[in-house]
């Protein structure tokens, strides 16, 4: 067979080089994410070794209850047709209907999804809301869809995982890549083959279509009611205190806007392109404007970029927000984490053995699923206002996720006293005594 020469030679040599590297970059995916999952499973089994959980009672709380997997063909703009691998797990559906986001990514596992299903069980537990833990996912890059194919593709998947959903089995929201636009075709596919309208179907809907006043900002409301709480324990001044914020979009931006507004200086911001940093301290406001100039923080004139986005973790300041992705604080950086404090705005930012790192140094770390639960917590007032009819002012909402985060804190931080364990611990523990508690009231059925 005659040799291919030349520039044939080359794409094809260019193509076996892409076609390894997506293989390997899918396998540390694969890998990552399978990681996220068993760190997951490692926070429950120590809380359930506190609490001396049964095999039975763990049995009938640590793994997803119904995984679900399709393929969603779609109509693409040129005529073609893709088909789209999606996933919908439910975890544990045994406190009330489950409850949680789906993301729209090209790197998104069934592994990645089963821990954030987890994570939102033992979330809606801790703030003690009525609902179950949940999560979905579709593979795909939606930068490469036109709007046509987005709503098509956001259809197809309400379509396709109809039977699952509904206002009192399990309610959808939306997570990274998918808004109030997503959950509005969703909404109206719903509807369309119901024959009703019942907007408690999914939340995180436009105030137009039965949304909360309040949602947008509730998940950063959240954590800084949270850092209020943590700030009068460990003594801290907020009005003398500074904070690095990783991740500068939904809950980073205005995690630092409230913060700023409680007299605390922001000196470090990043996002997925380069962090950035200003001991005198950065305008938010400016920074949040340049974002929604720009799409991102490059080319951000207010602050220094720093050389490593990772360096963000290590600055010299009271309080540190991830609020960007899992696996950020490892055994690689948890020493060099300078920080007093650590709110997680991202789900599952600390893995284990970085937890007893940071617990070994004295670092007060307020865990993801009491830190950002402000989100699904409006989500829930959505809901509820969906089901009476009646809307409240957005004044109503930022009270009531105010009673449910503080009390919340405050359970989660006597317990962790009381029992000599961490935050993480103490939420976990009391988080899986709630859905154990329900469980076992309920009894089984068959
Ligand atoms: P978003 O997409 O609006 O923002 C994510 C930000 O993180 C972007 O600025 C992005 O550039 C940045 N980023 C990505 N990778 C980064 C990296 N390696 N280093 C620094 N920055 C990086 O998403 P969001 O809604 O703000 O969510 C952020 C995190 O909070 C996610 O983990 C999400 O699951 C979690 N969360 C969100 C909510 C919510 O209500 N939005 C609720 C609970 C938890």
């Amino acid at each position: 067979m005659a040799r291919p020469y030349g520039k044939e030679a080359q794409r094809r040599r260019q193509e076996r080089k892409a076609a390894v590297r997506r293989r390997q970059i899918a396998g540390a995916l694969e890998e990552w994410h399978a990681s996220a999952f068993a760190h997951a499973l490692e926070q429950f089994d120590e809380a359930a070794r506190r609490l001396r959980l049964t095999e039975n009672q763990i049995a009938m709380t640590k793994l997803p209850r119904r995984i679900t997997e399709v393929l969603l063909p779609v109509r693409m703009d040129d005529g073609t047709i893709r088909n789209f691998r999606a996933f919908r797990v439910q975890h544990n559906m045994v406190r009330g209907p489950a409850k949680g986001g789906i993301r729209f990514h090209q790197d998104v596992t069934v592994d990645e999804v089963k821990a954030l299903a987890f994570w939102m069980t033992y979330k809606c537990a801790v703030v003690n809301i009525p609902m179950g833990g949940a999560k979905g996912g579709v593979v795909v890059d939606p930068r490469t869809l036109s709007p046509g194919e987005r709503e098509r593709l956001s259809r197809r998947y309400m379509a396709e995982m109809i039977d699952l959903f509904g206002p009192d089995s399990d309610v959808p929201g939306p997570d990274v890549n998918t808004g109030p636009q997503v959950m509005s075709w969703m909404l109206d596919t719903y509807v369309m083959h119901k024959r009703d309208f019942l907007p408690g179907v999914i939340t995180g809907k436009p105030i137009e279509l039965g949304g909360s006043a309040g949602r947008h900002s509730a998940t950063s409301r959240g954590i800084v009611c949270c850092i209020h709480k943590a700030a009068e324990r460990l003594n801290l001044d907020l009005r003398t205190a500074t904070a690095a914020i990783q991740g500068f979009g939904n809950v980073g931006s205005n995690a630092a806007k409230f913060l700023t507004q409680s007299g605390v200086k922001i000196v470090a911001i990043s996002d997925v392109d380069g962090a950035y940093r200003n001991m005198a301290g950065i305008d938010v406001d400016a920074a949040i404007a340049h974002v929604a100039r720009r799409g991102s923080l490059t080319g951000f004139k207010g602050a220094t970029l720093l050389r490593r986005r990772s360096q963000l973790l290590e600055l010299p300041v009271d309080i540190l927000v991830p609020a960007a992705l899992e696996n950020q604080i490892t055994t690689q950086n948890a020493r060099r984490v300078r920080a007093r404090l650590i709110a997680e705005g991202a789900n599952g930012p600390t893995t284990p053995d970085a937890d007893e790192i940071l617990e070994g140094q004295g670092t007060f770390v307020i865990p993801d699923i009491l830190c950002n639960a402000g989100g699904v917590t409006v989500s829930y007032l959505e809901w509820v206002q969906n089901r009476m009819g009646y809307y409240w002012p957005e004044a109503r909402v930022n009270d009531d996720l105010k009673r449910i985060m503080e009390s919340a804190f405050d359970e989660v931080y006597a317990l962790a006293r009381r029992r000599r364990v961490s935050m993480r611990i103490a939420a976990f523990m009391l988080a899986i005594r709630r859905v154990t508690e329900a469980s076992e009231m309920r009894g089984l059925y068959a």
